[in-house]
């Protein structure tokens, strides 16, 4: 009977844990397949954590990971992913947005001999007109400018197999953009259509800041178009003003017309100057990134988790020194 792992990050979610793990633990009743049900808390500061040790104590199938403070959503994804036992992983959020019901419609498909099945939306209800907005011009702007083919509509909720997660734990970059690594991996994947729930109680946690901060490492961290926009418009602007002064030389060779200094010279720094400027800030993005990685700190900290999970996973970079030895421990397995 296969495995499967149900990750589920968690930040201040009180209102909707009881009924998620009810709904999550009728599919385990009523399917042919056993369920592992990991909770990773992301610093909540309500009383999530009391409802998953909780159920941890009730039912041993339930499995937790707590991290120290706020990482963020795709942080706590990850962390999920790799403490993740079973055969098969689910990503779902915990506000019950995505039906748990859909679960055994991934599972079927993966059955089918697909390694990623992700659950792609129809409809969303309960979300304002401009986040529907933003995520629809998102999702097409991505989708044109990532090379490894992201998926549009389509959030976290989906099921990997082992083999896509053992791929996917691979990847130790901190901006993360789960779905485009998903995506990234490749494998065989499909989709089911589904429709959308509003959220089961509390609030959003992503505002417009953050998924604007998402949007952005989406595009820096998989694709390269912008890099081009830069050098681009660099070379057509130096290529005008070249023609520029060609024109204003032959104007004065030809008709004697006296050349009109200034206005030209400013028109011509400030575009050098913007060109410069946007240079420069893109590049100081990817050093930003290099920096970053350079760093090579670990990914998360964990407060506590289950004794009955992996041991040693804690985040760190491929040969951190934590775990310099034992790369399948590491928090970059296969290192
Ligand atoms: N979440 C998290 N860390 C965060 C923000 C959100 O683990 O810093 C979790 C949250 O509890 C939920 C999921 O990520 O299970 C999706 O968050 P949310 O519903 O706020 O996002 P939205 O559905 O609005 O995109
Ligand atoms: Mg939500």
């Amino acid at each position: 009977m296969p495995l499967i792992s149900v990750v589920i990050p968690v930040y201040n979610e009180q209102e909707c844990l009881p009924a998620l793990f009810e709904r999550l633990d009728r599919l385990q009743a009523s399917g042919s397949e056993r369920y592992e049900f990991v909770f990773v808390d992301d610093g909540s500061s309500d009383q999530s954590r009391r409802i998953i040790s909780d159920l941890a104590e009730r039912h041993p199938n339930v499995k937790y990971v707590f991290f120290s403070r706020n990482f963020g959503h795709e942080i706590a994804t990850t962390a999920g992913i790799d403490h993740a036992t079973g055969d098969a992983v689910v990503i779902i959020d915990a506000d019950l947005q995505d039906p748990p019901e859909l679960i055994p419609q991934l599972i079927q498909k993966w059955q089918q001999g697909y390694q990623v099945v992700y659950a792609q939306r129809r409809s969303r209800t309960g979300e304002n007109i401009l986040k529907r907005f933003c995520a629809w011009l998102f999702y097409r702007i991505i989708c044109r400018l990532s090379d490894v083919g992201i998926p549009p509509d389509t959030g976290d909720f989906r099921l990997m197999d082992r083999r896509a997660v053992e791929h996917f734990r691979r990847c130790r970059e901190h901006s993360r953009f789960v779905r485009g690594l998903v995506a990234w991996t490749g494998f065989r994947q499909t989709a089911i259509l589904y429709d959308r729930d509003q959220r089961h109680g509390g609030q959003a946690k992503y505002g417009l800041f953050k998924l604007i901060v998402l949007a952005f490492d989406a595009v820096v961290g998989f694709s390269n178009v912008p890099l081009r926009i830069g050098i681009f418009l660099g070379l057509l602007i130096c290529t005008l003003s070249l023609a520029m002064a060609v024109i204003i030389f032959l104007q004065k060779l030809i008709w004697g017309i006296p050349i009109q200094g200034y206005a030209l010279l400013a028109t011509g720094m400030f575009l050098l100057g913007g060109v410069q400027l946007s240079m420069l800030g893109l590049l100081g993005e990817y050093i930003g990134r290099i920096y970053r990685e350079s760093q090579r700190r670990p990914l998360y900290i964990i407060a506590e988790k289950s004794d009955s999970l992996p041991k040693g996973y804690d985040g760190a970079c491929i040969g951190g020194p934590a775990n310099a030895t034992s790369p399948p421990d590491s928090g970059a397995p296969d290192g």
